[in-house]
């Protein structure tokens, strides 16, 4: 039975990218060794970084004078690194869920750390507005979407200070002004590659203005001169995001691909808000495209368990939801086919057939 497979990450990825590295695991481009055994200063790999760094900059239209780094350590490694670099006094942190949490915990180590503003109040269901920000901040972090709760920014807040970002779950997704943005960082694993990677990109010139030594594999200036080799790098990791990316472009890009983000959450959304058994969890308007959380209805709570097993007899994959926030969770990311969006609904129409009062 085909799989639809709705895992919050590591997660999909789209059938060519996994077939393109799959050939390239037993023969990379015809030269008779794999990509998992050769050289990361070879010339093939040196042309499979340089591609998907051009690639990066070009689809998320990144202006002069930032830099993109593949690195290891995943999003919770960034946490410290952000602080380490930039935070010599005071940083400001909008919480937003337990990503943003473990965020701020970590800044706390390295200075006064304000949470500027948060939507504890309503266990995250929300994305807090209108805020102020003070401007004697080093930096204001914020998440742009919560993957957990399934809230996310729909457009790029204006900051008086350094705007950082965690997009973990959201990059590609929508087109981001990166202007406003001093740094951008990521798992690979939600939207663009395999877990193992992580992707900064940063503007330069916020760089070298915290007076406390930075070990080397903290410093990002460090990696900017080394073009994400001062060590060795997630290697395949990164062809794969190559892979992601000619993907992307060949689909048209971000522009077109946010289209189809919004056509397949809008499909989601209208039967979770038409269906009797079932309701959304965050507020309609901060709504994730990309993680679409949802429990039974008023009156329907007994049915929680029923359900899980119904749509996996169907072919439905993690579709649970975080043990945080109960119910379900269907994650959306980019190379989710709109098939796949239709196959879960489908299964919830049935489903109600059965069960409505
Ligand atoms: C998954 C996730 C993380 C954690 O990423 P790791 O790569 O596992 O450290 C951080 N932030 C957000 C928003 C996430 O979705």
């Amino acid at each position: 039975m085909k799989k639809h497979n709705f895992s919050a990450g590591p997660s999909i990825l789209p059938a060519i990218a996994m077939e393109n590295a799959a050939k390239a695991v037993l023969d990379f481009d015809g030269i008779g060794l794999s990509i998992l055994e050769i050289s990361h200063r070879s010339k093939e790999f040196e042309a499979v970084i340089e591609e998907a760094t051009a690639l990066f900059k070009e689809l998320l239209n990144i202006p002069d004078g930032y830099q993109v780094l593949f690195l290891g350590g995943g999003a919770s490694t960034q946490f410290f690194h952000v602080p380490y670099n930039l935070l010599e006094k005071k940083a400001g942190y909008v919480n937003t869920g337990v990503w943003a949490k473990k965020a701020l915990k970590e800044a706390a180590n390295f200075g006064e750390v304000v949470t500027v503003a948060s939507s504890e109040d309503k266990n995250f269901t929300y994305i807090p507005k209108g805020f102020a920000i003070p401007s004697d901040l080093d930096y204001l972090h914020i998440t742009t979407n919560n993957t957990i709760y399934g809230t996310e920014y729909h457009t790029d807040i204006d900051s008086p200070v350094t705007l950082v970002a965690d997009m973990s779950s959201d990059i590609f997704s929508r087109p981001v002004d990166v202007s406003k943005y001093g740094l951008i960082y990521g798992g690979a694993q939600k939207n663009i590659g395999p877990a193992g990677v992580t992707f900064v990109v940063v503007k330069e010139d916020i760089l070298g203005k915290v007076s406390r030594p930075l070990p080397s594999m903290v410093d990002y200036r460090n990696h900017i001169k080394n073009g994400s080799m001062f060590n060795t790098p997630p290697v395949f990791p990164i062809f794969v995001i190559r892979e992601t990316l000619r993907w992307l472009k060949s689909i048209g890009g971000v522009e077109a691909m946010y289209k189809i983000n919004k056509e397949k959450a809008a499909i989601l959304y209208d039967e979770i808000d038409n269906n009797p058994l079932f309701k959304g969890t965050a507020v309609k308007e901060d709504r994730s495209l990309m993680n679409v959380c949802f429990v039974m209805n008023d009156g329907y709570e007994e049915l929680a368990a029923e359900f899980l097993p119904f749509a996996q007899e169907r072919g439905m994959v993690g579709i649970k939801g975080h043990r945080l926030v109960g119910g379900f969770r269907a994650s959306i990311y980019n190379a989710m086919p709109k098939e796949s969006v239709q196959a879960l609904v489908d299964c919830m129409k049935e489903f109600a057939k059965l069960h409505k009062k």
